[in-house]
Formats: C-alpha cells, sequence, structure tokens
C-alpha cells in the first residue's frame, strides 16, 4: 500500500546517494521532495512539517561534507525518523489479567467485526482462550456475521438477544469466567458517521466492564479522516491504540503514518487482507523498511 511513498522515495535517495558531497542545496533538494512525496501519501500537514524540520536539524548535526557516503546517512535518518513517527518501540498487545478485555470501537465497515475474529485467533496462537462478545445490537446481520466467523476458527461468540450492549457485555464477561476464557473481545456497534447516541453507548459499556484495551480500528481508505475519527473516539471514550485495516488496499497510507503523532496513541496491529489470516502486530521500524523498499 506504500508503494507509490517508496517509488518516490527511492527516486530521491538514488538522487542523493549518487552525489559523493551533499552540499546544503543538495539536502533542502532532497528534503523538499521528501515534504511532497509524504504529503502526497495523505500524511497529515503538520506530521510532514514537523518530520522534515527535524531531519533537517538532525541531518546538520552529522556533517554531511565529511562524510564517505552522505547519502547513505540520509536514508538512515530518514528510516529513523520514519520509525519514530510510527510510533517508534513496538508497543504490541500485553495481556496483563485474566480475562483480559479488549474492546473495539469505530465507525461501520472500519472492520470491526472482521478484525475481532483475527484478533481471537491471533491471540489463540499465542496460546490464549478467546471468547467473542456481539454487542452490536442493531445490525442482526452483525452479530451473524460474528458468528459466522467464530464457527469457521472455532472460537465461542457470546451473543444474548434483546438485552442492552452493556449488560451482554457484563454477561459475556462471567460467562468467561465461568468458561475459562481468558480475552474477551468486544464487536461494538458503529455508525455511518459519529453519533453522541454511539458514544455514550460505548461510554456505557466502558463503565461497566473497565475494558483493559479499547482499540479504535480504523479503515486506512478512509485516509486522514481516520485520523479525525481516532480523535473523536479518543475524547469521548478513551482509546489505548489503534488497528488499521484494509492496509493492502490502494489507500495511500498517510493516516497510519500519522495518528501517533495526532492522537498519541500506537498502532498495535494492522489487517492486510480479507482472510482470518491477513493480520499482523504492527512494528514501527518494519514499517519504516518495507516504506523505504
Ligand atoms: P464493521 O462494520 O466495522 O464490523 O466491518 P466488517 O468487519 O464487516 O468489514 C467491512 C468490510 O471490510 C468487509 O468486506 C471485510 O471483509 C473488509 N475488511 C476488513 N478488514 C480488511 C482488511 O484488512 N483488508 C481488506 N482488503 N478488507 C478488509
Amino acid at each position: 500500500m506504500f508503494s507509490d511513498l517508496t517509488e518516490k522515495l527511492n527516486d530521491i535517495f538514488k538522487v542523493i546517494k549518487s552525489k559523493g558531497v551533499i552540499t546544503e542545496k543538495d539536502l533542502d533538494n532532497a528534503l523538499r521532495e521528501i515534504k511532497f512525496a509524504l504529503l502526497e501519501a495523505d500524511v497529515n500537514y503538520k506530521v510532514v512539517k514537523d518530520f522534515t524540520k527535524e531531519l533537517k536539524e538532525e541531518l546538520k548535526g552529522k556533517e554531511l561534507e565529511k562524510s564517505l557516503t552522505p547519502g547513505q546517512i540520509v536514508v538512515e535518518e530518514v528510516h529513523k525518523k520514519l520509525t519514530e513517527i510510527l510510533g517508534g518501540q513496538a508497543q504490541p498487545l500485553t495481556i496483563t489479567k485474566t480475562p483480559f478485555i479488549i474492546m473495539l470501537v469505530g465507525l461501520q465497515g472500519s472492520g470491526k467485526t472482521t478484525t475481532a475474529a483475527k484478533l481471537a485467533k491471533f491471540l489463540r496462537s499465542k496460546g490464549r482462550q478467546p471468547l467473542l462478545v456481539a454487542c452490536d445490537i442493531y445490525r442482526p446481520a452483525a452479530i451473524k456475521q460474528l458468528q459466522i466467523l467464530g464457527k469457521q476458527i472455532n472460537i465461542d461468540v457470546f451473543s444474548k438477544e434483546n438485552s442492552k450492549p452493556e449488560d451482554i457485555a457484563k454477561e459475556a464477561l462471567n460467562y468467561a469466567k465461568q468458561n475459562g476464557k481468558n480475552v474477551i473481545i468486544i464487536d461494538t456497534a458503529g455508525r455511518l458517521h459519529i453519533d453522541d447516541e454511539l458514544m455514550e453507548e460505548l461510554e456505557r459499556i466502558k463503565q461497566k466492564i473497565e475494558p483493559d484495551e479499547i482499540l479504535f480500528v480504523a479503515d486506512a481508505m478512509i485516509g486522514q479522516e481516520a485520523v479525525n475519527v481516532a480523535k473523536v473516539f479518543d475524547e469521548r471514550v478513551g482509546i489505548t491504540g489503534a488497528i488499521f485495516t484494509k492496509l493492502d488496499g490502494d489507500a495511500r497510507g498517510g493516516a497510519a503514518l500519522s495518528i501517533m503523532k495526532v492522537v498519541g496513541k500506537p498502532i498495535k496491529f494492522a489487517g492486510v487482507g480479507e482472510k482470518i489470516s491477513d493480520f499482523e502486530p504492527f512494528y514501527p521500524d518494519r514499517v519504516a523498511s518495507r516504506i523505504l523498499g
């Protein structure tokens, strides 16, 4: 998905690496082109501005004119900075108690239900006993979808008719305790747009079961809007991290590159396809390497 950005950065690096000496003008040119490449990839404007400003300061201190491979130093610094804006150190999901409660929030269509199943399967592969919980009571199709996915991967799905989402979540917690499930993953309702009612419902669920993680599921295809929406969810409900879905698509990916700086919450996982196995933990340095090609 970062292929356009990778291509552009590689072109810039090719020019800069071919130079035996990098003058201030060469560096300014390269930085300007990097800035355009990031903006074209839909990275948040302020993030890009800070990125190039800090990169310039770092590179000034490196005394490029004294180096035999100045181009390589530029590439290494870009990698370092990219890793940093993606969150720096990987912050993997750490299960700290039993049952560990994970609540997934986000807009309708962001990939919540699919992600719930992906996450459940991933955690089971790490030796956990997950329970999926269907709290999207407004869309019977969503409950059915989770049940089908649960069956497919052989993971229990807790659902209940005619109950409030917060009560379903609470009951699911009791069910988990009684049935040896040590992680519960709650699929909540989404709307096409943010609305008060949805936020209040999420707040009620949060109050009732006190989740250990509230992960915002973001559709990478909607670009910067995903970052704006994450901000609102964070202000209203308080998120602990994000999962970007559809990173396999042809979106430009700038949202994933902006969320840590704009919202201050780490990306924990990435969805990279429609299959349940198309899911991976998010490692900023590996993603930065992938972007640099
Ligand atoms: P929800 O409304 O948030 O629960 O979203 P769904 O889980 O129903 O997902 C919406 C659509 O996105 C479905 O067609 C999923 O197959 C698709 N989807 C979810 N995650 C990914 C992903 O990582 N990559 C791709 N290509 N499609 C995805």
